[in-house]
């Protein structure tokens, strides 16, 4: 006798829904055999390798909150982080912003914020010190990006 598969045992290699699996042969315009589901080896791996492929050609969705790289869960469009804070507060504003920067220990460009590399303002906000170096020289040097002949008046 032919060693035969149901599609619950199916479903559990898969790591899908023996529903799924179901509704996925009655698609493919397969029946039951009596009462029963038998899936020959053939098929079984035909739609496991369809399962695998279905999987990795959909990435995970990141959430969509900004600045925040976590996958979102599919039924709520959230990562958990996100999805908690939403039940809690009924927003999604971060509750303290101060917090979260003085959390950062480099500014965006990926300089340190060591106690020389760091201007702090009055109220308590932080600038890094080479970005700020490097801006003003920027200026100073327009050509080092910029277009290496400086247009000339025409002469009459
Ligand atoms: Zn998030
Ligand atoms: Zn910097």
């Amino acid at each position: 006798m032919d060693e035969v598969t149901t599609p619950r045992e199916l479903a559990e290699r898969a790591g899908v829904s023996a529903e799924s699996v179901r509704k996925l042969l009655a698609r493919r315009g397969f029946t039951k055999f009596g009462t029963r589901w038998r899936i020959h080896p053939f098929l079984a791996a035909e739609i496991e390798a369809y399962y695998r492929q279905a999987r990795t050609a959909r990435p995970p969705v990141p959430c969509p909150v900004e600045g925040c790289e976590r996958p979102a869960g599919a039924r709520s469009g959230l990562c958990p982080a996100h999805r908690k804070r939403l039940r809690r507060y009924g927003d999604l504003e971060p509750r303290d912003g101060a917090a979260h920067q003085r959390a950062k220990t480099h500014c965006p460009k990926g300089h340190e914020y060591t106690l020389e590399n760091t201007y702090v303002f009055a109220d308590g906000r932080r600038r890094c010190r080479r970005c700020r170096l490097d801006a003003a020289l920027a200026r100073k040097r327009p050509t080092a990006s910029g277009p290496l002949v400086r247009a000339v008046p025409e002469s009459p």
